[in-house]
């Protein structure tokens, strides 16, 4: 926010008028496209006995309850897997909070607490849910160019509705982009953020990363056949806005998810109950999450997250 405008004035604001009537249409839209193919909306939990620890270095906020160990959510993958194992098709709005390192603060697209977007499907695979997310996000835009140009137009934002199928590379493939601009990473760590928004602004539209090496995707990322990788994927927005959905098929042999997580370094204690619902038996699902904030920073052309969410929280500063 400018210094000399107050939190209320902006909410005021033609500009914040504009965005949070956008905010409105996206929500809408997608509830439309999911309740049309059948999913089911579920209200989300915002406390839990487990909950997603691998967040690209943020970090859970731990609360104690009743004397137990429990969380505020930081994804509902998990609960994704249970409800889409007895319901088969299910999305939920759902808060999460994550401890961003302060060093992100200025990046324009981290929210300490922000609304994801959470969608599973049993007996879907990766291609399933990747041709659902491009048609979702597709069918989204066209609906908000269609009902809400005036509210782009006082935005000045041009927006055109995405061709689907979208683009694509492999992890390896963007390493080797990334090296032409003089971006090194690492065989194995995550694609930087810097990187992600320079491969998707070369891209000139949406461009979907697969084939993950494992050890830098969460343990609940189903394996390849080749047991290196993960059956798991990010879309990365146009115009170097950066990643808009992390998602894949999910885990679901309870010995695997032992072997998983003790690969990655965690304590099987703290996934006691996850672990309990896949004994129980969960069903091969997948699916996806994406960042409502980013998606409507991204409708709205705004460069500064904090404009596109309520009551913001960057990190390293906790406001109203
Ligand atoms: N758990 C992922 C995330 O929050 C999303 C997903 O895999 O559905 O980034
Ligand atoms: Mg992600």
């Amino acid at each position: 926010m400018p210094e000399a405008e107050t939190y209320l004035e902006y909410l005021k604001s033609n500009r914040a008028q504009a965005v949070f009537r956008l905010s409105q249409a996206v929500t809408d839209s997608l509830r439309e496209f999911l309740g049309s193919r059948g999913f089911i909306e579920f209200l989300p939990p915002i406390v839990s006995a487990v909950t997603d620890p691998g967040l690209r270095g943020a970090e859970r906020v731990q609360v104690s309850m009743y004397d137990t160990r429990a969380y505020v959510m930081s994804s509902m993958v998990f609960h994704k897997q249970v409800l889409a194992t007895a319901f088969s098709r299910i999305y939920s709005f759902a808060p999460n909070v994550r401890l961003e390192p302060v060093r992100n603060a200025g990046s324009g697209r981290h929210l300490v607490e922000f609304c994801q977007l959470d969608v599973e499907e049993a007996g879907s695979s990766l291609e399933d849910s990747m041709r659902l997310a491009e048609r979702m996000i597709a069918f989204t835009v066209s609906k908000v160019i269609e009902r809400h140009r005036p509210l782009l137009d006082s935005l000045g934002r041009t927006l055109s509705v995405p061709e689907v199928p979208f683009q694509r590379v492999t992890y390896d493939e963007a390493l080797r982009e990334g090296a032409k601009y003089g971006l090194s990473v690492r065989y194995g760590e995550e694609l930087p953020q810097v990187l992600e928004a320079r491969i998707s602004r070369e891209a000139g539209g949406f461009l979907w990363v697969t084939g993950y090496p494992k050890g830098c995707r969460g343990f609940y990322y189903r394996e390849s056949d080749d047991g290196e990788h993960v059956l798991s994927m990010d879309l990365l927005f146009p115009e170097g806005f950066g990643e808009a959905i992390s998602g894949g098929e999910r885990e679901y042999r309870p010995d695997v998810i032992k072997r998983r997580i003790s690969e990655a370094r965690l304590d099987p204690g703290e996934f006691r109950e996850f672990l309990a619902a896949a004994e129980d038996g969960l069903r091969p699902t997948c699916g996806f999450g994406i960042g409502i904030e980013r998606f409507l920073r991204y409708i709205a052309g705004e460069r500064e997250i904090a404009r596109v969410r309520p009551f913001p929280k960057t990190p390293g500063h906790i406001a109203m």
